[in-house]
Order: structure tokens, then sequence, then C-alpha cells
């Protein structure tokens, strides 16, 4: 089985075979390794995950040694998949008018508006 030498941070150069490697490539505009592309992998000596950026020749190289391959379209997919929903943009809440931020505007110029806070 083909052999992968990799660098962890903490002890150095490691070998790890092609299933312990996860490839994580957002394809660029023009198809090719976008930025926010990564390789990442336990360490076998101080099991730290350890991950780091893959241009197109990292990609390939990869690839080619038969590493599991996990593709988005672009970055915001991967970011979908990494970050928790945002929990001030609940889906189903009205949206903020301009309206809505004036009226707070003058409330906070008041000198109640905390007293009015804590009534609420
Ligand atoms: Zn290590």
């Amino acid at each position: 089985m083909t052999r992968i030498r990799a660098n962890c941070p903490g002890c150095g150069e490691v070998d790890l075979t092609p299933p312990e490697v996860t490839l994580r490539i957002v394809r660029a505009p023009d198809g090719l390794v976008g930025e926010g592309s990564t390789y990442r992998f336990l360490c076998p000596d101080c099991d730290e995950l350890v991950t780091k950026p893959a241009d197109e020749r990292i990609a390939q190289l990869l690839s080619n040694g038969d590493v599991p391959i996990e593709e988005f379209g672009d970055i915001d997919q991967l970011l979908e998949l990494l970050l928790p929903p945002h929990p001030e943009a609940p889906a189903d809440a009205p949206r903020l008018t301009a309206d809505d931020l004036l009226d707070l505007h003058e409330l906070l110029a008041g000198d109640d508006w905390f007293e009015r806070l804590l009534a609420s």
C-alpha cells in the first residue's frame, strides 16, 4: 500500500496510509483546486488532528495515492458543513427593517432604555 509522508507540527515527519488522510477540495471557479482546500490526518504519534492547506500539486499527489476526497463546489458549501447555523438569523423571524433600526436608535437615545428593557 502507498505510504504518505506528512509533517506533524509536534512530532515531525510521520508515515500514513491513504485511508488515514482526508483531502478536502474546494473547487475554484475555473475548476482547479481553490482556496480553502486542505488535507488532514490524525497524527499516529500524538493523536493531534493536523490540517494543512492543499494546493493543486498536493491535491494531485494525494488523489493519485488513493486518499479519500471530499469535494465542495465552493467555499460556502464547505463553511456550511463546518460552521453551526448563525444564532441571530433564525429562518422564520421577520427581517430587521430600516424602521426597526430607527426605533431602536430613538429608544437608545433616551435615558430610560435600560429600565424599559428590564420591564419588557
Ligand atoms: Zn504528532
